[in-house]
């Protein structure tokens, strides 16, 4: 069995700027490199799981998405980070889909794709749904803000206090 850290982007990995396509627009947040380097470091797979409304809002296209998600995975890549696994929710929440997180249905799909053993993952956000989606896959979930970043979470499973 595998051990994974699920993770939000925007707002969590790279700075949040609503409804992001370009490029341009990619910014790594403060210490993200080093908080994931960690957490490869102690074996975790890194599996990011998002929910890209704008694609169902027509605000950009899946193509749009995709390279600028590229990009991202990439961008990470050349810093020693490499994510093992993205899901995507690309559906507007009028749609009603299944997917959509606070649903865990990305989180469990990645469990199973990956052999994951959610009693020893965690997941990682910046909004209350995520924490949710995490707990509700049976994952433990916590919030990223300013101060208690994701440097901030990684030093503590590595020391053993969450
Ligand atoms: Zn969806």
């Amino acid at each position: 069995m595998n051990k994974a850290i699920f993770l939000d982007r925007d707002g969590t990995i790279i700075e949040d700027k609503s409804y992001m396509y370009h490029v341009e627009d990619l910014i790594l947040l403060d210490n993200v490199v080093e908080a994931l380097r960690k957490f490869k470091d102690m074996g975790y797979l890194l599996i990011v799981i998002t929910n890209q409304s704008g694609i169902g809002r027509g605000y950009f296209t899946m193509q749009q998405a995709e390279s600028f998600h590229k990009a991202f995975v990439e961008l990470l890549k050349e810093k020693g980070c490499t994510i093992d696994a993205t899901y995507t929710c690309p559906h507007a929440p009028e749609e009603g889909c299944a997917c959509r997180k606070p649903s865990p249905l990305l989180v469990q799909r990645a469990i199973q794709d990956w052999q994951i053993n959610p009693n020893e993952s965690y997941m990682f956000g910046d909004k209350e749904t995520d924490v949710l989606c995490g707990s509700n896959a049976g994952v433990k979930s916590y919030k990223v803000s300013a101060q208690n970043n994701l440097l901030y979470w990684a030093n503590k499973i590595e020391r053993h206090e969450i």
